[in-house]
């Protein structure tokens, strides 16, 4: 296994920056998403790993190789690079069955043609697509046309593997499926691997590490655990998460010699090792850290339900007290009525509180 490297990766088309001095390291087998906004540079970064985008500054190393350096003049064409790679569209051809499909991408290795064969035959087998090997792709699913563009991964035997929102075309529930296939191709080939996605379940769900791009820049790079609760700016913070994370805006203030921070009705304890400069504060919430009760308790917060969303195994609440409104996301299928009254507390372990001018988060957990 071999680890990939960006350094100071820089892209501009005309006078817009695609992609800001990137600093990046894929560590050896691992899968790494790359996740962010339509247009923050997702794709230009993956195309400058595959070779098919060439960046005006910086060094790719694939392994210990250098495929591309700008100031040493290295560019080393996507053929040799020695990487599989799929995209949005499967980009299949047409005119040719599921098994020429594989087997061209296989030319450039001239191998023997029963390597070739036991390659072919291998990758069908461990996509479940044998059956289907002479038919051409206009004779196949989405779903099927997605698994012969893995299928040729897999006979690809790449070390890198690079995906570019591979199942955006997708339905849900073969997204879900798609999904489980891929974590598993990408542990059986054990390929060090780069994935791009807008969509955060995919990169919470499939990666070793995510990679949160805005605009150009990395706004944060860590574990999916941490990337969710503990997100480095109000970015980040306010990007992942469906229903989207709860904002609380206060300021501090000293209650029986502790200090909270005083958001009109809720007040929410200021954690000792917080060092907080600004008398102004920004608390963050996911929907799923506020309790709930159906009965008055002892300081938690009165507040009226606005509306009530069961999705089947969740239910997703909007609730409002005097001056505060905030989303609550509880296990089960909930039936209340809206206007009824319930109780609320937020848990203060889960809370993140930034700074409102630079919106970087004053807790540092690393
Ligand atoms: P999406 O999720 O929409 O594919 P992305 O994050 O992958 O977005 P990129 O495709 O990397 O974004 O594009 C980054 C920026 O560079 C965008 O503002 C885009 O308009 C611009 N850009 C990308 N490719 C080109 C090009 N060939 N010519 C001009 N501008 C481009």
């Amino acid at each position: 296994m071999e680890k990939i490297e960006l350094k100071g990766i820089q892209k501009s088309y005309g006078k817009e920056i695609a992609v800001r001095h990137l600093d990046l390291t894929v560590e050896p087998g691992a899968f790494l998403t790359i996740l962010g906004p339509s247009g923050c540079g997702k794709t230009t970064t993956l195309r400058a790993i595959a070779g098919l985008e060439e960046p005006d500054a910086g060094e790719i190393m694939l392994g210990e190789r250098t495929v591309f350096s700008r100031s040493e003049g290295i560019i080393i064409p996507p053929e040799h690079r020695n990487i599989g790679l799929i995209f949005q569209s499967y980009a299949l051809w047409p005119h040719m069955t599921v098994e020429r499909n594989i087997t061209l991408a296989l030319k450039a290795q001239k191998l023997s043609s029963s390597d070739m064969t036991s390659r072919l035959e291998h990758a069908l087998e461990m996509v479940q697509l044998t059956p289907y090997r002479q038919r051409y792709p206009s004779e196949l699913s989405g779903g099927q046309q997605q698994r012969v563009a893995v299928a040729r991964l897999i006979a690809l035997r790449s070390r890198f593997l690079l995906m570019d929102e591979p199942l955006s075309n997708l339905d849900a529930k073969l997204r879900t499926e798609m999904r489980a296939e891929l974590k598993r191709l990408h542990r059986d080939l054990e390929a060090t691997t780069v994935y791009v996605t807008h969509d955060q379940i995919e990169a919470l769900t499939l990666s070793d590490i995510v990679v949160v791009m805005n605009d150009g820049l990395v706004m944060q790079e860590g574990a999916p655990y941490d990337i969710y609760h503990h997100p480095a700016n109000m970015f980040v913070a306010e990007f992942i998460g469906d229903p989207r994370i709860n904002i609380f805006r206060g300021s501090v203030i000293d209650q029986d010699g502790t200090k909270v921070l005083d958001c009109g009705d809720l007040k929410i304890p200021l954690p000792p090792d917080l060092d907080a400069k600004s008398e102004a504060l920004i608390a963050t919430v996911r929907p799923e850290d506020i309790h709930l009760s159906t009965e008055a308790r002892e300081g938690w917060l009165k507040v009226a339900l606005e509306s009530i969303q069961p999705t089947g195994a969740q239910t997703i609440l909007q609730v409002r007290s005097e001056n505060t409104a905030m989303t609550l996301l509880q296990p089960g299928f909930i039936r209340m009525e809206i206007g009824e009254h319930i109780w609320v507390d937020v848990d203060h372990k889960a809370v993140n509180f930034f700074d409102p001018e630079t919106e970087q988060n004053l807790i540092n957990r690393s």
